[in-house]
């Protein structure tokens, strides 16, 4: 609003304005965003090109072959959805189920919900099978609620439940799908990059992800997986897909060889994507992973050590993205988070649903999952802890750190 009274004043650009207009750099350790490789904003800033040159045909075909690595997988189709992760999601829920399908769904967070929500907007018959905010879902639930409403469509998880830092294990869900001949349809938007997925050796048949988590690219794609069986079952739906933006039907038929029309491609964006995602497969994706474990670990042994390592999800069913800690008694989280904001340009977050105003959710994806952030967040938050009168051991939290990382 001020922006514009500015302008109609006919004062120009000033100095304060062009600082509304291009933010400062933040340091974003929270459930993402995450920051962006330098060589990622640079592959965003190149020239526009037309959405059906040949230069930029070349660059989709490296963006699918890219994703198809991270994901584990040969399937065909393999591609970035324009939206956020979110756009992932409704697009294979609205593709692969139609109305009067029965689908199970493990709800143990705020996107098994969101899974829920749109099903339930496509007209399908949903079955949750839940298990309370901080816990994995019990595949055996799974199982029982599969094999009760049998015929099932699909089983829907989400691998890592980023609202509390919860990881679902992938195979005996996919043991379950496999007994029941249902689709496993598998949101992997915190895990793709962060941690192991492989969509293929695991049996997922249909995946979504986002660009802006463990990918570190912008926030604006979702790559999105299917087998052959799923696409089947594509091909012979009973009726038309009901988003046209989302069809898979029309939208193969532009990242195949075809290379129809359906809407202009985000074209700077997948240059973004596939810089991202080249980084990742050239970093080695083993090295990837075991550089996640690794910096969380560190955080998790410099959380405890300052005396704030109360994680929501039991040992074993954690992130290596995601640290969720409950905040201890007596704390205001939120001036916590502010403190962190406007001392340190650090941001971390709070909680969602139930969870608000008694979790932090500390994230280290992608490109930010570095030793030096580690060590900054662990100051940065003894720092803000002691503002408020907590005792906190910053020394031994830092050397509780620091022998992980060199261990
Ligand atoms: C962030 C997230 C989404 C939604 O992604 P948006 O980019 O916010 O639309 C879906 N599922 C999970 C597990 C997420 O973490």
């Amino acid at each position: 609003m001020k922006l514009c009274q500015d302008w109609q004043k006919g004062e120009g650009v000033s100095r304060k304005m062009s600082q509304r207009v291009i933010p400062s750099e933040r340091i974003l350790m929270g459930p993402g965003p995450s920051n962006v490789d330098p060589r990622v904003l640079r592959a965003l800033a190149a020239p526009v090109m037309g959405h059906l040159d040949p230069d930029f045909l070349a660059i989709m075909e490296d963006t699918m072959g890219l994703l198809r690595m991270v994901f584990g997988t040969k399937n065909q189709l393999t591609m970035p959805m324009s939206g956020t992760g979110s756009a992932g999601m409704e697009t294979v829920l609205v593709n692969f189920v139609e109305p009067g399908d029965r689908v199970v769904v493990a709800v143990c967070g705020l996107f098994g919900e969101r899974m829920v929500d749109i099903l339930e907007r496509v007209g399908a018959e949903v079955s949750r099978v839940e298990a309370p905010w901080g816990r994995a879902v019990d595949p055996e639930d799974i199982r029982r609620v599969a094999k009760e409403r049998a015929p099932v469509k699909a089983i829907c998880v989400v691998h890592a439940e980023t609202s509390t830092g919860v990881r679902q294990d992938l195979e005996p869900v996919a043991a379950v799908a496999r007994e029941v001949d249902a689709l496993l349809i598998v949101d992997c938007v915190t895990s793709l990059g962060g941690m192991p997925v492989n969509v293929d050796e695991v049996g997922v048949d249909v995946a979504y992800s986002g660009s802006q988590k463990c990918l570190s690219c912008p926030p604006g794609l979702a790559p999105v997986t299917a087998n052959d069986r799923a696409l089947e079952l594509l091909d012979r739906r009973r009726g038309k897909v009901p988003s046209w933006y989302l069809d898979l039907t029309m939208i193969r038929r532009y990242w195949g060889q075809e290379r129809f029309y359906h809407h202009t491609a985000p074209v700077n964006m997948i240059y973004a994507l596939r810089e991202a995602v080249y980084l990742i497969v050239q970093e080695g994706l083993q090295n990837v992973y075991q550089r996640h474990a690794r910096n969380m670990a560190a955080l998790v042994a410099g959380l405890e050590a300052l005396g704030v390592g109360d994680f929501l999800p039991p040992e074993g069913q954690r992130l290596a993205s995601l640290a969720v800690i409950k905040v201890p008694e007596g704390v205001d989280e939120l001036a916590v988070r502010r403190f962190l904001l406007r001392e340190f340009s650090l941001e971390i977050a709070g909680g969602l649903g139930p969870l608000k105003g008694k979790v932090w959710r500390i994230g280290l994806m992608g490109y930010n999952s570095k030793p030096r952030n580690v060590i900054l967040l662990l100051s940065a938050l003894a720092a803000a802890l002691r503002q408020q009168g907590v005792k906190v051991d910053l020394e031994a939290s830092l050397a509780a750190a620091l022998k992980v990382l060199s261990s």
